[in-house]
This record gives structure tokens, C-alpha cells and sequence, in this order.
């Protein structure tokens, strides 16, 4: 699906009057994990540089007030009216209280970009770098590494002494799962001497579903789950492989 507007145009709305607020960073997906199909993007792209041709030349453009909106899987094309400019936007409004360009990473609470685009969910107190897990590795520091990425991910490479349980079953609070990951804890806490807060590093492709894990099992009842001394890598698997065993599979 690609979709073609013209924002800011013509009398036309700006960005802001739709969308005054970004939505909550962890519900955004990004193009490496949701997938792009090239030729979507060649289409819509084209048809981006004919609406740059027509306002160069003085034509106009024809999708200021509109939008156009592409569905590859059923080949066909469909224009929507775009709710009109707000007089109250705090951009192109009346009385604009924004009028230079705002840190963005800063407002939406992510990256601007795929490639490194981390969110921030956690305070830093409950993250560790992976330099830091290969020394506590090293010293065989008792903990339970959990990996929380789906199956299919953890199919193409994989830390061998991770315990495996995806995201999605932790978000649905799957009974299945939550006992099977107090049983590791139970069995990993039998071997330390101090039994408290065994900690609990979690782990994913890039550090972004991690620190969703981490909040999670912050949450668990400390009656069945003791105090889990939950954290996240940052930077996830993929860290690992260019910072710690760069034998490592990236995908
Ligand atoms: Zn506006």
C-alpha cells in the first residue's frame, strides 16, 4: 500500500493539523521489521516527483487537499478528502506557537531513521551494553538470558543458552509461558547463593522489543516470580554481532 499528499499547499493542511501528536514510539513499526515492497515505493515515488514537476512549473498540484492512496495487492488507485487545515494548528494556525523546526527525535521518542532507530523506554539503570553481558559471561555470573524475539528470527541464529519466548506471549500475559519462565527462574536461583534478585537479561534483534519484555516482567507478581532483577541488552542481537562475536549471523 503507498499512499501521495501534498502537505502545507494550496490552502491545503499541513502535517500537524492531522496528526497534532505522534503516537506512542512502541507502537510505531518501522520498514526493516515491517517490510517494504521496492516497487510500491517506485510507484508512489514517481508519481511524487510529477506533483514536484507541476508545483515547479506553476501547474499546481493535485493532491493538496487529497490523498491518493495505492492497494498494489488489488491494482487499484483511490483519491480521499483530507480534513481541512485547522485554524487552531499550532504550525499553519492562526496564532502558530511552533515556528522553527523542533528536535523530532525528541518529540516522537525515536530515531529518525531505520537503521538505528532505538527507542527509550527504560531509565539506563536498567539496560547494560553487550560488552557489559559478555563480562558478566565470562565470569559465569548466574542469570537467565531471555530472548523475546519471534520464532522465525530465532530460527535464522541464536544465543545456544537463551531461553525463548517471544514478545507476543509475554504481551498476552500467556499462561504457558510465564510458568514455564518462573520454572527457569525457580531452577536458576536453586544455584546462586544469594536467591533474591536473580537477574534476568533480556534480549531481541535490535533492543527495541527488549526493553517492551523488561517493563513487562517488571510487572509480574513478586509472589510467584520473586523480585526479577529484569534489564535489557541494548542494541540487542545485532550489537552482538558487530560488537562482541562478529561471526554472529545479521539479518
Ligand atoms: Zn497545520
Amino acid at each position: 500500500e503507498g499512499q501521495l499528499a501534498v502537505y502545507n499547499y494550496g490552502g491545503g493542511p499541513c502535517y500537524r493539523c492531522l496528526f497534532p501528536r505522534p503516537p506512542p514510539p512502541d507502537t510505531v513499526t518501522n520498514c526493516a521489521d515491517g517490510g517494504v515492497l521496492g516497487v510500491v515505493t517506485g510507484i508512489i515515488g514517481c508519481m511524487q516527483a510529477l506533483e514536484v514537476l507541476k508545483i515547479a512549473s506553476g501547474m499546481g498540484s493535485s493532491f493538496s487537499q487529497y490523498m491518493l492512496m495505492f492497494d498494489a495487492l488489488e491494482g487499484r488507485f483511490r483519491n480521499i478528502k483530507l480534513r481541512p487545515k485547522k485554524p487552531d494548528c499550532a504550525v499553519c494556525g492562526d496564532k502558530p506557537s511552533i515556528t522553527c523546526l523542533q528536535d523530532y527525535e525528541a518529540f516522537c521518542g525515536s530515531s529518525a531513521t531505520d537503521k538505528c532507530r532505538a527507542l527509550r523506554l527504560l531509565p539506563s539503570q536498567d539496560r547494560i551494553s553487550v560488552q557489559q553481558y559478555k563480562e558478566l559471561l565470562d565470569e559465569q555470573v548466574p542469570h537467565v538470558l531471555l530472548d523475546v524475539r519471534p520464532q522465525v528470527e530465532v530460527d535464522i541464529c541464536r544465543l545456544e543458552h537463551a531461553v525463548h519466548i517471544p514478545l507476543s506471549k509475554l504481551e498476552e500475559k500467556n499462561e504457558e509461558s510465564l510458568q514455564y519462565l518462573q520454572k527457569i527462574i525457580c531452577r536458576e536461583k536453586q544455584r546462586t547463593d544469594d536467591p533474591t534478585s536473580l537477574p534476568v537479561y533480556v534480549v531481541c534483534k535490535l533492543g527495541n522489543d527488549s526493553q517492551k519484555a523488561v517493563k513487562i516482567l517488571q510487572e509480574l507478581p513478586a509472589k510467584e516470580f520473586g523480585s526479577v532483577l529484569a534489564k535489557d541488552i541494548k542494541g540487542g542481537l545485532m550489537a552482538w554481532a558487530t560488537k562482541i562475536d562478529l561471526t554472529f549471523p545479521q539479518y
